[in-house]
């Protein structure tokens, strides 16, 4: 399987990605990992993606969709793809589906996960990642609001868009992540 997994920043899901490339065995693909990699090991791309992280703004489009591709390269072909955190722009869920089509991948549904900002800024004050400071959070809740939510939309309208209800306890929003992959699985065949 094939799925997008799109929510702001501090909604869990991380946690819940960790939980589903488990059950559909695919491999967890995170932009934002893979850019904090690169960033680590001081290569061309990770110097100059830093300043963007550092503010809580989207790394260009173009640096994203080629550290993706550069990534995919090596998945194995038994496993599924789980894209946390990408794409964050139309302009990348265009390219996402591009390269989807290029490996002939469709793919299957896009999840949202949702959580009020006020639960978003309770969590993130309490996680610790060198980005969470007070600025750097409101920027990015609201780099989600105007450049990610028209994602949102852009699955919508393709018909691959299923909300997911982010609040509760772990076991309870996977259970309603699980019951939503399980009926994409049975559509599929
Ligand atoms: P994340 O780990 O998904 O919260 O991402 C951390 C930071 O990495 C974001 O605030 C952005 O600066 C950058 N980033 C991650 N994924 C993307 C993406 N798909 N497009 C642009 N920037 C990204």
């Amino acid at each position: 399987m094939q799925i997008v997994f799109i929510g702001p920043p501090g909604a869990g899901k991380g946690t819940q990605c960790q939980l589903l490339i488990d059950y559909i065995r695919a491999a967890h693909i995170s932009t934002g990992q893979l850019l904090r990699d690169e960033i680590t090991a001081d290569t061309a791309e990770g110097q100059a993606a830093a300043s963007y992280l550092k503010q809580g703004q989207l790394a260009p489009d173009d640096l994203v969709l080629g550290i993706l591709r550069k990534r995919l390269e090596r998945i194995e072909p038994e496993h599924g793809l789980l894209f946390d955190g990408f794409p964050r722009t139309v302009n990348q869920a265009d390219g996402l589906d591009e390269t989807l089509r290029e490996y002939s991948r469709p793919l299957d549904v896009a999840l949202e996960l949702i959580v009020p900002d006020e639960e978003i800024i309770r969590r993130l004050a309490g996680r610790g990642r060198a980005d969470d400071t007070q600025e750097t959070i409101r920027t990015r809740l609201n780099v989600y609001w105007t450049q990610t939510a028209p994602v949102l939309d852009y699955y919508r309208q393709r018909r691959k868009l299923r909300e997911i209800d982010g609040l509760g306890s772990t076991e309870e929003v996977f259970a309603r992540i699980r019951a939503c992959v399980d009926a994409c699985q049975q559509k599929a065949g």
